[in-house]
């Protein structure tokens, strides 16, 4: 559950940070709140790459269709999300500011640690999320 403290959101241009962005639930339930509180603009700033492949190693999201940005570009996950712009670092951003390229980063490349084949390691992770509507 969001809330918006409407004084603060009235008239104002708002950077929204988040640490990344899996499906857009989340920012889709908070804009349209900061947008009736009367917010003049949304410019959301995402301290990760666009997340475009599933995770095998432990979070929970196994597909690629549940991910906002596969498949689209980045200015169509704004449209999408309905913000007035979106940035998201880059690979060698995030890489540079943690300080090492001694790191996973299969969810944003889809090179993963290890040889796979994804449609076959999705049906094995996630078969009962394949065919929702
Ligand atoms: S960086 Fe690697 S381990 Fe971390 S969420 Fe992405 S795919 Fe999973």
């Amino acid at each position: 559950m969001y809330s918006v403290v409407k004084d603060a959101a009235r008239g104002a241009s708002i950077a929204l940070v988040d640490d990344s962005i899996i499906r857009g639930d989340t920012l889709r339930k908070v804009l349209p709140k900061l947008r009736a509180s009367g917010a003049r603009a949304i410019h959301v700033r995402v301290s990760s790459p666009p997340i475009r492949y599933p995770c095998f190693m432990g979070m929970d999201f196994p597909t690629r269709r549940e991910l906002v940005a596969h498949g689209r570009s980045i200015d169509e996950v704004r449209k999408y999300l309905g913000a007035d712009s979106l940035i998201y670092l880059t690979v060698d951003e995030l890489t540079n500011a943690i300080g090492t390229t001694e790191l996973c980063t299969a969810c944003f490349t889809g090179n993963y640690p290890f040889t796979i084949n994804i449609d076959e390691t999705e049906i094995a992770f996630a078969s009962d999320r394949l065919w929702e509507p």
